[in-house]
């Protein structure tokens, strides 16, 4: 097994001097270690590195006497790894990490039980291999009772008892396929509260519909690279870091209009852009007829930090994105072509072992992944799909650009450019509820893995659109909410104060927008951040879309909005998000827009 340092030293490709603020703000997750990483800021090496472990340990409300959860016999929480390993008697599948040890499923190609390690002690467990003792839900609820919450998926079901230190992610028909065991905490979901039961079942299939007969909807896209044309300027002055292009990082474009209305999503292979620049592209394309204009950014860390929240904001790369972005907008304008149809498809991935293996996995809240992967197509007047608007969750940081040194749209650039060689037209990523912490569950941080991840995402694109169904409706629909969020998050606040460019604050609240638009019966909300899974599930329950698509990062990158009933004061996305009052007011928000009608112009 290679070693892989999962907390290197800080401060090589964007820091430059560390000052107090970059010291604050200079911490970047780290997917290995599950947690807020120490990648960048010194200071934070030692209580942020062992970020979800921590979170996993503190809160013990109970001894291995009255019940630990156990891996094989091992209890975990007080297994040593040496313990695993001799037990155990197998070698451990290859890693980048020594504190991330993966076993094989008997039986299987594909699956394994991840062991994670902290402070040599076995700290949690994601198995996709079978317990005698939980073979179904029936067995499991006659053990342990009702879960304290649960989240029902078409195909899946996830069940918390995290007062048992165990979570399940059981088929349709109750049959085990996942256990997530770690040492047991105080109840995560609120006992009555929403989330308790989350519900995203399909009551009724839907009759299939009948076809319109004409569908007015038009269709344009184009795609400009927003590569950098020079990397000089991408680092703080005195860097000796060199950087260049992995692969082309690009603004996929796609306009829709309809009766003079004209909806436009940029997907961006950005890791974020600020409300300055932000506003400046959309305040630009609105007086050239583009009022709505959903700006949609990936979030790949593989790119470099175009807001300027760590430290240093490249101010002519920033605005070269723009120019790039509002050039492929108005190519996309010039092409608009007629729609024969619109449809819409979706697939779940397997949350085998609480995790989508090898692609998927929550290092906030293990087990809580959203597996839905759904596209929305127009199909063109000779059948070929002119654009696919496709949407999942999770962060794009398989690659660790303080090593690559090398800029790419992580899994994204192969996943779309797979999409479109297998489906045709323009394909356009729109990133989901990936908050708190959907991040890649590959073993490698390599270029190579990002490939590979792009591609088996890209089969589940390919089987959601085989799936798809024609829309009845062609409606084009756009309504935009205006909230203003209060931050209080100490790192977004002194970063806002200090920002790069002026921002306007009402009372030190950040005005911003959420949209809910209608295309056909695709329904997307927008959020201004990286929402939690947890409101995301809760919106999409109130949603009446045949598909239902939270945008993250949509308009506005403010950080993570974490649900009010789980706010860890000095947690990593409590403290890089605008704080304890935004995830409210975009969870009510959200529930509000998710239930609007939509309306053609
Ligand atoms: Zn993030």
């Amino acid at each position: 097994m290679v070693t892989d340092d999962a907390c290197v030293p800080p401060l090589t490709v964007y820091g430059g001097a560390a000052n107090t603020m970059s010291q604050m703000l200079f911490d970047k997750h780290c997917p290995e270690t599950d947690a807020a990483c120490c990648v960048w800021n010194p200071h934070a090496v030692q209580s942020l590195c062992t970020g979800m472990l921590t979170a996993v340990v503190v809160s013990m409300c109970c001894s291995v006497a009255c019940g630990q959860p156990t891996y094989r016999g091992l209890p975990v929480g007080t297994t040593s790894k040496q313990e695993v390993i001799t037990s155990l008697g197998l070698s451990p599948i290859r890693t980048g990490n020594a504190d991330d040890l993966r076993y094989p499923v008997a039986g299987s190609d594909s699956l394994t039980d991840r062991l994670y390690f902290h402070a040599d002690k076995l700290a949690l467990v994601t198995a996709a291999s079978g317990d005698d003792r939980y073979p179904n839900r029936q067995a499991i609820e006659d053990i342990f009772g009702r879960p304290e919450a649960q989240v029902l998926f078409q195909t899946q079901q996830y069940l918390d008892y995290t007062e048992q230190g165990l979570k399940f992610i059981c088929a349709t028909d109750g049959t085990t396929t996942g256990i997530v065991s770690f040492a047991p905490q105080k109840r995560r979901v609120p006992a009555g509260g929403p989330n308790v039961s989350i519900d995203l079942r399909r009551r009724q299939p839907h009759a299939r519909p009948n076809v319109h007969n004409t569908c007015l909807i038009k269709v344009g896209t184009a795609e400009r690279s927003i590569a950098p044309t020079e990397f000089d300027n991408l680092l703080p002055q005195g860097s000796d870091v060199d950087l260049d292009l992995a692969e082309e990082l690009l603004a996929r474009v796609v306009v829709f209009e309809r009766n003079g209305r004209k909806i436009v999503f940029a997907g961006l292979d950005v890791f974020g852009l600020g409300p300055w620049d932000v506003d400046r592209l959309r305040t630009s394309l609105a007086t050239k007829g583009f009022a709505n204009v959903i700006v949609a950014m990936s979030h790949t860390h593989a790119n470099v930090d175009t807001i300027g929240f760590y430290g240093y904001y490249p101010e002519q790369y920033a605005q070269h994105i723009l120019a790039q972005t509002e050039a492929a907008v108005l190519a996309a304008n010039a092409n608009l072509k007629s729609v024969q149809r619109l449809q819409t498809g979706t697939t779940e991935m397997p949350l085998a072992g609480g995790r989508v293996i090898d692609l998927i996995r929550n290092g906030r809240d293990p087990g809580l992944v959203d597996p839905t992967v759904s596209i929305l197509q127009a199909i063109g007047s000779d059948g070929v799909s002119l654009v696919n608007v496709i949407n999942l969750a999770c962060h794009p940081e398989v690659i660790r650009l303080e090593r690559a040194r090398s800029l790419s749209p992580d899994f994204v650039g192969t996943l779309c450019r797979e999409v479109t060689a297998r489906l045709g037209g323009q394909t356009v990523f729109l990133n989901g509820a990936l908050g708190g912490m959907l991040t890649p569950d590959t073993r490698f941080r390599t270029n190579e893995a990002a490939t590979t991840m792009g591609s088996a995402l890209a089969e589940f694109v390919v089987t959601a659109a085989q799936q798809a169904v024609p829309c009845q409706s062609d409606i084009l629909s756009i309504e935009t909410q205006s909230i203003e969020l209060p931050v209080t998050g100490e790192s977004v606040a002194l970063f806002l104060e200090n920002a790069p460019r002026p921002i306007e604050m009402h009372n030190g609240r950040i005005r911003t927008d959420m949209n809910v638009i209608w295309i056909g019966e695709a329904q997307f909300i927008t959020v201004p951040g990286e929402l939690l899974p947890d409101i995301g599930f809760e919106i999409m329950q109130a949603m009446s879309g045949r598909l239902r698509s939270i945008v993250s990062l949509a308009n506005g990158e403010l950080g993570y909005l974490v649900p009010n009933f789980d706010f860890r004061e000095d947690g990593y996305e409590e403290r890089t998000g605008p704080g304890r009052e935004a995830g409210e007011i975009v969870r009510r928000t959200g529930l509000k827009l998710a239930t609007q009608s939509p309306r053609n112009p």
